[in-house]
């Protein structure tokens, strides 16, 4: 039976192959950190991690995590609703709350169940879903399980934002769903503008913080403390997957009367397994460490400005971003993977994307900066960046 489709998926494979566009996994054989080791033996300094806040391999989150598996087990061995929930969950869902200044939270083991689940419950063939073109891929499938009518608008622009919100006027509910930050460019979604727009039109707003959430804003809160509208914003969905530790786990925040109508009809949240407690612990104590202190907020705005403005002096062609995300334009895809490779050679692991991932002639490398980041580490970037750049003929 299976030789038939066997064929056809070996050249599925090969025509992947040879697009170019097959992905090959790099072995790490140690924690995820600013310095990783590769199985190849080599120590390499990390710029492609989500690990903003350099939280991924703490010792504190390490310890909760531990004294969480003495105190709760390992596993939860059932969905929320049966026996799933444990005291740390509820204390969890309190503290994201919180920390955005919302009124309830509900957990998911992932944000990409978190943006699957979120649609389908609360909207009908009778309303409208006005979605940015960069969103995530969850957002996109999460959109696609709903029966409602569906509108597009360009990347961040309000123009056709407003465009989209006209033609979706006789909705009964509208609702605006947008990135905080664009994976690929790191730029913010304008959502002070959003707000505007949302008020003028009678429009929801949903914003996903996977890439701005402890990153953006003055004390990391994300993109509502960046344009002070905390407590605004109807529903936001976000990651323990990136800046909060790197672990697993997703949540949606926001209105109470949401959050309770997501815990009847979620289907993410109802079929599938409570989040394990040594992961919950830790996420626990990761938010309770953000109420004490920004340190690790600070340090992170000073690695990225130092990052930025050192690139920007050697002449590279950087996006600009408010975000820890920094895309060094080279526009071309060969390119873009001759100099991440010769990177890797001096030590620096970073990626470079091209078309499919961004618009065609947009091929980059994608820069990632992170708390953990020394000075040194830094500079040693910016130098490794200045040299392949000046031998490859891009910069003077
Ligand atoms: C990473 C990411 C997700 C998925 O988060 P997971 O918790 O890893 O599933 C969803 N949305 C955005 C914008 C992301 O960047």
């Amino acid at each position: 039976m299976y030789g038939k489709i066997k064929e056809h998926l070996q050249k599925e494979l090969e025509s992947i192959r040879e697009a170019g566009l097959y992905k090959n996994e790099r072995l790490i054989v140690s924690p995820q950190d600013a310095v990783i080791r590769l199985s190849t033996g080599k120590e390499v300094l990390n710029f492609c991690a989500n690990n903003y806040l350099g939280l991924s391999n703490h010792p504190k989150l390490i310890q909760a995590a531990t004294e969480a598996l003495q105190s709760h087990g390992y596993g939860m061995s059932s969905v929320r609703f049966i026996c799933g929930t444990t005291d740390l969950h509820k204390t969890l869902e309190q503290k994201i709350a919180e920390f955005f200044g919302t009124e309830d939270t509900i957990l998911y083991a992932a944000c990409f169940d978190a943006n699957g689940g979120i649609f389908e419950p609360l909207f009908t063939e009778e309303d409208a879903i006005i979605s940015d073109s960069l969103n995530h891929a969850s957002i996109i499938d999460g959109v696609r399980l709903s029966k409602a009518k569906r509108f597009k608008y360009n990347n961040a622009d309000m123009q056709d934002l407003e465009a989209q919100l006209i033609l979706a006027k006789e909705a009964r509910f509208k609702i605006i769903v947008t990135d905080g930050v664009f994976s690929m460019d790191g730029n913010v979604a304008p959502l002070d503008q959003i707000n505007i727009l949302a008020k003028k039109y009678d429009a929801l707003i949903m914003v996903d913080e996977c890439h701005s959430a402890g990153v953006v804003g003055k004390t990391g809160r994300g993109v509502t403390e960046l344009f002070d509208i905390r407590g605004e914003v109807d529903i936001i969905t976000g990651t323990l997957g990136k800046a909060f530790g790197g672990a697993l786990g997703g949540f949606t925040t926001g209105r109470k009367e949401v959050i309770e109508l997501l815990r009847q009809r979620s289907r993410p949240y109802l079929f599938s397994n409570s989040l394990p407690p040594a992961v919950v612990n830790a996420g626990i104590k990761m938010f309770s460490m953000m109420a004490e202190t920004t340190e690790l907020q600070d340090k992170l705005h000073q690695n990225t400005g130092y990052f930025m403005s050192g690139m920007l002096a050697a002449g590279f062609d950087i996006k600009p971003s408010k975000s820890a995300i920094c895309a060094v334009m080279l526009y071309d895809a060969k390119l873009s993977q001759d100099f991440a490779s010769r990177l890797l050679d001096e030590g620096i692991y970073v990626i470079g994307f091209y078309y499919p991932v961004v618009a065609q002639g947009q091929a980059r490398i994608r820069v990632q900066l992170s708390a953990a980041h020394t000075q040194a580490h830094l500079e040693k970037a910016v130098a490794a960046f200045t040299k392949i750049g000046k031998s490859l003929g891009i910069i003077k």
